[in-house]
């Protein structure tokens, strides 16, 4: 199965913009996508017929509301396999990954029935060396609010994971593991399996970071066996300012509250209070709903096209892109393992010439880049850069686009006279 490139791109009419005299190349997905009309649309509708504040008032509106609220709750549920009640909206990934450690840290201080998962000083947290520093900073405070110990699976000079000291790096001290899904730089995918595993054995948390997963692969938490992940709206054709956080329900019930305040409550006195249970109890305060409508139409919209053809048409890109990238003088493409799984996404370095400088070349024809250490500084300097220039693809990128990008590429070291 497979859909039209050409007809999804009519839904996103951002996509006809010119930039500098030049139809616009939008290969910069990986740092937020597109939003097609639909999903646009449902926003606006919202505010139109159905605003009002979820899980509060009595009347006819708040009640729909809270209908739409909590449909788009399980719609996203069903779309990441998971339960109704196993995902807690958040802010983005960088917000569900901080209220994990959080919780995390006050379990340490709280009423017995919350201890379970205190982390003690000498109790160790393992991450990995390419983490966005989104699941790595959280990791080292929470290290450093508990004395906890942060270790890492190093990474090797393509940029692949050392597998091979998974075990000696998780260890009986290990309570929590942290990794990412897919590298936002070098897109290749962690086999989860062998983290889980390893995990399960030293009896660990695991926290899977599906930022760069959820919007181009099937993703099924409950298969994966993973107790906690997190991801966000904008990468996956849904507005800014909604994300979520999954969590199984046993281990949600065994976190305390990280912000509190209203609509997380059931009893409050003077001086104290009861908690709803999960997820009303991580969400206190005023709901972000017409965006958690919005990313379940963004999720209505994935599904249409199917995600193992979004799949499909990822992993062709980016064979595409690393193919292209091999072939031009003076190009690394960082992380490139051969025929490793990866999706439509592809960094890389050009000998001589600064990030900065192949990315204002791109734009000025019309090509959208990242450029710069794409929140993974451990990472690049591992490989001995500083910063890199990413292209990154989306359900509504053609072979053309990667082609008119590799084409312009090509020219960039003459451009700048840089190894004639
Ligand atoms: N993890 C990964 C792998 C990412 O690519 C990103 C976004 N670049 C994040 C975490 C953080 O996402 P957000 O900024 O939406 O919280």
């Amino acid at each position: 199965m497979t859909f039209s490139v050409r007809d999804v791109r009519r839904d996103f009419p951002i996509l006809d913009t010119e930039v500098n005299g030049h139809p616009l190349v939008y290969l910069d997905s990986a740092a937020t996508s597109q939003k097609p009309l639909a999903v646009l649309d449902a926003e606006r509708d919202y505010y139109l017929h159905a605003n009002a504040a979820v899980n509060r008032g009595a009347h006819t509106l708040a009640a729909a509301a809270t209908d739409a609220f909590e449909d788009a709750r399980a719609t996203v549920a069903r779309f990441v396999g998971a339960h109704d009640d196993e995902i807690v909206w958040t802010s983005n990934a960088t917000e569900g990954i901080n209220l994990v450690a959080y919780a995390l840290s006050n379990a340490s201080t709280a009423p017995d029935r919350y201890r379970s998962l205190a982390l003690r000083p000498g109790d160790e947290i393992v991450v990995t060396e390419l983490e966005h520093h989104a699941n790595l900073i959280p990791w080292q405070q929470l290290a450093e609010r508990t004395g906890a110990v942060l270790r890492y699976i190093p990474i090797d000079d393509e940029g692949a994971l050392r597998l091979d000291l998974l075990d000696s790096t998780i260890t009986e001290r290990a309570r929590v593991v942290a990794f990412s899904h897919v590298s936002n730089v070098l897109g290749t995918v962690t086999p989860v399996e062998e983290f889980v595993a390893r995990a399960r054995e030293v009896g660990a948390i695991v926290v899977l970071d599906a930022c760069q997963s959820v919007p181009h692969l099937p993703v099924d938490f409950h298969a994966l066996d993973v107790d906690f992940a997190v991801f966000s709206g904008h990468k996956m054709l849904a507005p800014t300012g909604i994300g979520a956080l999954y969590g199984k329900r046993e281990l949600l019930a065994a976190l305390p509250p990280v912000t509190t305040g209203g609509s997380m409550i059931t009893t409050v006195t003077m001086e104290r209070a009861e908690f709803l249970p999960p997820p009303l109890r991580f969400e206190a305060g005023t709901q972000r709903v017409s965006q958690a409508i919005a990313l379940a139409e963004a999720v209505r919209y994935l599904d249409a096209l199917g995600m193992p053809a979004i799949a499909d048409h990822s992993h062709t890109l980016g064979a595409r892109l690393v193919d292209g990238l091999r072939s031009i003088e003076g190009v690394r493409v960082l992380g490139d393992q051969g025929a490793a799984p990866r999706i439509g996404l592809a960094a890389f370095d050009v000998e001589g010439i600064h990030a900065h400088d192949v990315g204002q070349f791109l734009d000025d024809l019309g090509i959208a880049v990242r450029v710069g250490h794409h929140c993974a500084q451990p990472l690049h300097r591992r490989l001995g850069l500083i910063a890199s220039t990413r292209a990154s693809s989306s359900v509504y990128t053609t072979d053309e686009e990667i082609d008119t990008f590799l084409d312009a590429l090509a020219g960039v070291r003459g451009f700048f006279g840089v190894g004639a």
